[in-house]
């Protein structure tokens, strides 16, 4: 600690004997989660620390998630493709994570730096049981005893993102993404007042603002709602640490480590509030479409087809089928372009045991999506989005839906208009 910034457990329990009469000063403990472009470089991590020690200053008790520098994980996921053919998945673990331990002992020295002392912990130091999924393993406990510990001294402790050990006691990655949901966990552990993401985005959007300028901030969205931005297009936060949230009750609040403004609370639907009846509008460009036409309406086929696709492991996601009078069907679904030429090697391999007479595929199709609580009890809401796409003169391939969302596959090179049009449709500029 320097002599010229006296900060630490002195302080904090100041904070705390102040809190009750001031409530500014309310004393808080939060876990912040800061992603790779938050602490690209040592600029950022600096600045990063700056602000983590700001909020220490105020009495607060800070627990830090970091996530590994910038592109870093890309790095050793390319490395290890230059090294390996085989990429063993305990030893991919065991490289990746070091990306995370660089990052959060480079903030503890930062930290320590401006007279806040912290002590970074690896996931497996920190308690993060998961089990022995290697590359995608599931937190199944978390015994943060040295992270209470740390905190009990006034210290500041920065885990590793999206890392464990695993009930073989080997070192696990949690996947990518991994670092929220550690965040989340943690938060949920520590009985944490909240969980604040903080990140290259200042929030959750009615839009994403490089398709539609207009797009708003969000102030607050349902945790159902997040899951559905989530599963149709939105890149942050991470669907698992999002299902992880509302499964424990943890409240996230996505916000910039840029601007350092208040972002979007992901939370509990308020019953006392009125839903909004739209959102947010979101896109995918990820999935790509494969047609089986000409099948006969038997029972089994459909059940052949997918167990098939399923044993080689494609996630299917949409997926629609009609019989029409003259008793043969069209069975059509979308699965990520990774596993297009796969999907249709399986279904070209099943095409005439199940009497079909073509497979497509087809790469060049996006979805489109309206996202709204308020939609289960306002009728309209699928005209509404059918017409203002028939307006843009936007084909609607096929359409899918759940209670609070609407999904259209369109074209994708009109999807950006599709957005756009959706947007204004639904007026989502307006406050
Ligand atoms: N660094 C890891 C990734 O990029 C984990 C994370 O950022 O959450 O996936
Ligand atoms: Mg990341």
């Amino acid at each position: 600690m320097r002599a010229g910034n006296p900060v630490g457990p002195h302080e904090n329990a100041l904070g705390r004997l102040w809190a009750p009469l001031v409530p500014w000063l309310a004393v808080a403990l939060v876990v912040m989660k800061f992603g790779g472009t938050s602490v690209a470089d040592a600029e950022r991590m600096r600045a990063v620390a700056d602000y983590v020690a700001r909020t220490v200053r105020r009495g607060n008790q800070v627990v830090v998630a970091v996530s590994a520098m910038g592109k870093e994980t890309d790095e050793l996921l390319h490395l290890a493709g230059q090294v390996s053919d085989t990429r063993p998945g305990r030893e991919m673990d065991m490289l990746i994570t070091a990306g995370e331990r660089k990052a959060m002992a480079l903030l503890c020295m930062a930290l320590h730096d401006m007279g806040i002392s912290s002590d970074s912990f690896t996931g497996s130091q920190a308690g993060i049981i998961t089990d022995t999924d290697h590359t995608k393993a599931k937190i199944v406990d978390v015994r943060a005893d040295r992270v209470r510990g740390a905190l009990a001294e006034g210290r500041v402790p920065v885990v590793g993102g999206a890392q464990g050990v695993s009930t073989n006691r080997d070192v696990t990655f949690l996947g990518r993404g991994g670092t929220d949901t550690t965040a989340v966990a943690l938060a949920q552990a520590l009985c944490a007042d909240a969980c604040e993401i903080y990140t290259d985005v200042s929030g959750v959007y009615t839009a994403d603002p490089r398709v539609v300028p207009e797009a708003r901030r969000l102030k607050r969205v349902s945790f159902e709602e997040m899951l559905e931005l989530c599963a149709s297009g939105c890149p942050k936060p991470a669907m698992r640490s999002v299902e992880f949230a509302r499964n424990h009750g943890v409240r996230l609040h996505v916000r910039s480590a840029f601007t350092w403004e208040p972002g979007t609370w992901i939370e509990e639907e308020d019953p006392e509030l009125e839903q909004a009846i739209i959102s947010a509008v979101t896109s995918d460009t990820s999935e790509a479409k494969v047609t089986v036409t000409g099948v006969p309406d038997h029972p089994g086929i459909a059940a052949r087809l997918f167990r098939a696709l399923a044993e080689r492991s494609i996630n299917v996601d949409m997926i629609q089928q009609n019989v029409s009078l003259a008793g043969t069907t069209d069975i059509s679904f979308t699965v990520p372009h990774e596993d297009l030429s796969t999907a249709d090697e399986v279904s070209r391999s099943l095409q005439s045991e199940i009497g079909a007479d073509q497979v497509l595929a087809d790469p060049d199709v996006a979805t489109v999506s309206i996202v709204g609580a308020g939609m289960k009890t306002h009728p309209g809401v699928s005209a509404t989005m059918f017409e203002t796409l028939a307006n843009e003169g936007i084909n609607i391939e096929m359409i899918s839906t759940s209670s609070i969302r609407l999904t259209c596959v369109v074209r994708a090179d009109v999807v950006d208009k599709a957005v756009v049009a959706l947007h204004r449709a639904f007026k989502l500029e307006g406050e």
